[in-house]
């Protein structure tokens, strides 16, 4: 029977393998960590749930409802509360909604009568480079549909809040495919956006299981370990692939397990890895593939857990978080307030919040000692929040190399890859590297990805 070999049990290797797995392909996944989930990963303290990556997400593909079903842990799903529909941004040292419909948008002060005059532009301007595959940064995307000022404050937090990234370097079209599209198939965003917008709620009325925000009840890594322990023995701990050469009957690794190096073959192979390790495996292969993974780079993140009593509140924080765009003068990238989306977060009594630093626009925030970040978190925190007391918790997370950034060039960058995969048949490259970096589009890849390697073993 061949065999297919997953280096990385991330998301993205764990969903695919137990896809494969139920495909009846015969799999191992080899992790070079001690655990499996990747950037899931979930630390519980002091009564206190903390995500030390994702923390959520909106199922808008339908791949997690079914993976947790499949798994018998449909039932641990936690959808969010209201808070979660209310995005914050900050804008003039404050925090303002962001306005969802005509009306709110007028009432709105997030924007200068000006910047929402300019947005009506975006009615009658032509479709620009995105909707026709170009490539170009949010930044100018948004600049030319909005308008500079609405395009900083509406679509530049996007970046901030999914990728930690620069929007003056960050692609439209390959960071934000749906937004692209939304040009090529509406001309103007502002109504591609009204009648997405119209077509998720009419979707929500419709359906009872529409898409909600959600985690699991103790964490977003029930998913993983619920993963990793149907995986069983076809999951390896501690055991590193190092590199990668061609074989007449497919792939010989090389194999590193706590110093003990071996060779394993496999029919074919998926590096679910960053691309930041990818290139040394795939170095011995093809030396342009692994130079094209060292172009696309990755951001410092660390994640700022603070639990205040409820009493130090003014008023409650009833919404998801909020986004920073750049030109507001704090070092935190947003904040998402934890214990108002999943209540059970924090303590009875307390509430949790988790601020994002470091990223693209402050990569040296990320490495401060933890007193000095965690002052500097409260302190942005508190400016917003006027958070009338210190923590009674803090609990920090940091990640070197967060996010991958799909920056300019990103869909030449993966475009080579893929002929790659062409060139070596029965190499596939997965992961958040490349064309998405959320759980249930990596999810949903993955059930693509199996279904084709099922398809192409077979023949
Ligand atoms: C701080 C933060 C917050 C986020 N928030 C959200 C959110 O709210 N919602 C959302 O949907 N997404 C969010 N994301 C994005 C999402 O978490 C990631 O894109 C996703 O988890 C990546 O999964 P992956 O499997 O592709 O990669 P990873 O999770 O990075 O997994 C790759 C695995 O490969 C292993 N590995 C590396 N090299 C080797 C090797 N040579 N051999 C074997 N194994 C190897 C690693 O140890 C790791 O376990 C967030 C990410 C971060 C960092």
């Amino acid at each position: 029977m061949k065999r297919v070999v997953v280096a990385g049990a991330g998301i993205s290797g764990l969903s695919l393998a137990f896809e494969l797995e139920r495909l009846g392909v015969s799999v191992l996944v080899l992790e070079s960590d001690r655990r499996a989930g990747g950037k899931i990963e979930t630390d519980r303290c002091d009564g206190y749930i903390c995500e030390r990556g994702p923390a959520s997400y909106l199922d808008r593909h339908n791949s997690i409802t079914p993976l947790a079903r499949h798994l018998g842990i449909e039932g641990r799903v936690l959808p969010a509360s209201a808070a979660g529909e209310r995005r914050l941004v900050v804008a003039d040292g404050r925090l303002h909604d962001t306005p969802l419909d005509a009306a709110a948008f007028l009432r709105s002060r997030l924007l200068p009568w000006s910047a929402k005059l300019r947005m009506l532009a975006d009615l009658f301007l032509p479709r620009g480079s995105s909707a026709r595959g170009q490539e170009e940064s949010v930044t100018a995307f948004a600049s030319r549909r909005l308008g500079a000022q609405a395009g900083e404050r509406l679509l530049q937090p996007l970046v901030s809040g999914l990728y930690a990234g620069d929007p003056d370097v960050v692609s439209l079209p390959a960071a934000f495919p749906l937004m692209a599209a939304l040009e090529r198939e509406h001309r103007s965003l502002v109504l591609g956006m009204r009648a997405d917008l119209k077509q998720q709620r009419a979707k929500r009325q419709a359906a009872s299981d529409a898409p909600r925000l959600s985690s699991f009840v103790s964490g977003l890594d029930e998913l993983t370990t619920a993963l990793a322990s149907k995986l069983g023995d076809r999951l390896r701990l501690g055991a590193r692939v190092a590199q990668v050469e061609r074989v007449a009957a497919g792939f010989r690794l090389a194999v590193d397990e706590g110093g003990r190096s071996s060779t394993l073959d496999a029919d074919a192979l998926v590096l679910a890895i960053p691309a930041h390790q990818a290139c040394a495996v795939v170095q011995p292969l093809d030396s342009d593939l692994s130079e094209i993974l060292t172009r696309i780079p990755y951001v410092p993140v660390a994640l700022v857990h603070l639990g205040y009593f409820a009493s130090a509140l003014p008023e409650p924080a009833d919404a998801y978080g909020f986004f920073v765009p750049a030109s507001q003068h704090l070092k935190i990238l947003g904040a998402i307030f934890a214990s108002a989306i999943f209540p059970d977060r924090a303590p009875a009594g307390f509430s949790l919040f988790s601020v994002r630093t470091g990223g693209a626009r402050h990569p040296e925030t990320a490495s401060l000692p933890d007193e000095e970040l965690t002052a500097l978190a409260h302190a942005d925190l508190r400016g917003l929040l006027g958070l009338t007391a210190p923590p009674a918790f803090a609990h920090i997370a940091r990640h070197e190399r967060a996010l991958p950034q799909y920056t300019l060039g990103h869909m030449d960058r993966v475009a080579a890859l893929e002929a790659g995969e062409r060139r070596y048949p029965g190499l596939y490259f997965h992961g958040n590297a490349y064309h998405n970096a959320g759980v249930p589009e990596l999810v949903s890849r993955s059930g693509k990805l199996a279904r084709r390697l099922a398809e192409e073993l077979a023949r």
